[in-house]
């Protein structure tokens, strides 16, 4: 993959890597201007097939353009339509956040046609969005409690959609949105072309598309290993209360230019958040019980690189894609196996560098392992002089009775102790005492 170069100028040249996909002039300007030169391998395999009218079940792990690889097919099918009528394309996705993000892509992408998309959501007043569908958009972006609302109120129409796309299908699924998109699809056009992208395929999506696609062609990208390589991911063993004091330690040591900081739940998002801001510039916090308003201003703020520092929860962390992020704290190990490939592509994106720490405490240890075996690859132990877990036997040469002193903790002390055989590799298949 080559790196993107910022503002091409001029129109597409015959070496563009998109040339072969046999896209309109339009498309390949916009996407030379999107500094996007090559295509990715999901938007090389996709994008031909999609323009095909089959449908198709795109896995591949997060970072890899899969926005773009409906984005392009979407636009090359879609004419520009009268007022009143159904959008040709509806792309539901789990967040607020992401109904967003998708849509910047597509006016990113749409640059210089008449093409109009509308993102629904909730947390905004209804009344905003009618009057933007009412005037006539092709593409509608929303959430599946949303679009369902509008639906029966009349105010979005489904008998003009010729393709549906499901976005982070596994994670829709995760958090319990499986009846509104069977309510939806079942109100979709049957002889609609459908789209399904997903980072992971767990058999919920699978019985998903095989009830509501029709034979769908699976292209999966996802390599076996689907820890993402190009970060780099430790584990530091620490005990419940001292996680805080370890946090704010890391943040010192690493200066992260950016950091997403993942925590369980809202409550505790927020608790984290406030201790952060008094001892950091350019902390927020974002979780879904803020009002939609100050969601919208904080992910600005963290795009903008205002905000260095952003603690999060997974529903809301997900799928943000900022190119800033070099460090991701898994505060709280994540619940499910999933969320921490999730939580972990957010940093090192398009082969971005990235690290990730993900604490442990002593009573978590199988969740450790079931991620390991998820991933398939072990995570490095960085044990942090002063912070060990109580119960783990320290490092010989670590005197006890240094804890405690966190704030205090040199700066310049040795990194990344792998924990492993000197070959990095495990001693017996994922055992480990903690
Ligand atoms: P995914 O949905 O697979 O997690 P995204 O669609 O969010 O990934 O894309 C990740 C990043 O890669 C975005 O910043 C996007 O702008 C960028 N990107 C996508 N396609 C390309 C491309 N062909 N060339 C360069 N950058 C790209
Ligand atoms: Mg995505």
């Amino acid at each position: 993959m080559q790196t993107t170069t910022k503002e091409k100028k001029s129109p597409p040249t015959n070496s563009s890597g998109f040339e072969d996909l046999s896209l309109s002039p339009p498309t390949l300007e916009a996407l030379a201007k999107a500094g996007y030169l090559e295509p990715t391998p999901i938007q090389a395999g996709l994008v031909p097939r999609a323009l095909a009218g089959v449908d198709v079940l795109g896995q591949a792990r997060t970072g890899t353009g899969k926005t773009a690889a409906f984005v392009i097919p979407i636009l090359e099918k879609v004419r520009p339509s009268k007022k009143g009528q159904s959008p040709q394309a509806l792309v539901l996705v789990p967040t607020r956040e992401l109904a967003v993000q998708v849509r910047e892509e597509f006016v990113k992408l749409a640059h210089g046609r008449r093409i109009h998309s509308v993102a629904v959501y909730g947390g905004k007043p209804i009344r905003g969005q009618i009057d933007k569908l009412s005037r006539g958009a092709e593409v509608v972006i929303g959430t599946p409690g949303r679009v369902l609302d509008h639906l029966s109120r009349g105010t979005l129409k489904f008998d003009g959609l010729e393709i549906v796309v499901l976005d982070e299908a596994d994670r829709m699924l995760d958090i319990g949105f499986r009846p509104d998109i069977e309510k939806i699809l079942r109100r979709c056009p049957r002889s609609r072309q459908t789209l399904l992208l997903s980072a992971t395929v767990p058999p919920p999506v699978e019985r998903l598309a095989r009830s509501y696609m029709r034979d769908p062609e699976s292209l999966n990208f996802s390599p076996k290993d689907i820890s993402v390589h190009t970060i780099e991911q430790f584990y530091c063993t620490v005990d419940g209360d001292r996680k805080f004091d370890l946090l704010e330690h890391l943040i010192k040591r690493e200066e992260p230019k950016q950091a997403i900081v993942f925590c369980r739940t809202k409550r505790g998002t927020d608790r984290i958040g406030r201790r952060l801001t008094k001892r950091f510039k350019d902390v927020a916090c974002i979780h879904g019980d803020l009002p939609q308003s100050g969601r919208d201003r904080v992910m600005a703020a963290f795009r903008a690189g205002k905000v260095r520092v952003l603690v999060a929860t997974d529903v809301v962390g997900r799928g943000i894609d900022v190119s800033g992020i070099s460090h991701i704290f898994n505060y709280d190990i994540p619940q499910f196996c999933d969320d921490y490939v999730h939580r972990v592509g957010r940093t090192g994106r398009m082969g971005r560098e990235g690290v990730a720490y993900t604490f442990v405490t002593p009573e978590e240890g199988n969740e450790l392992t079931r991620i390991e075996v998820r991933i398939n690859k072990l995570l490095t132990r960085d044990e942090v002089p002063g912070f060990e877990a109580v119960s783990s036997s320290p490092p010989a040469s670590q005197p006890a009775g240094t804890e405690g002193d966190a704030g205090a903790a040199p700066e310049a002390e040795p990194k990344k102790k792998p924990m492993y055989g000197r070959n990095g590799r495990p001693p017996k298949r994922f055992r480990r005492a903690l």
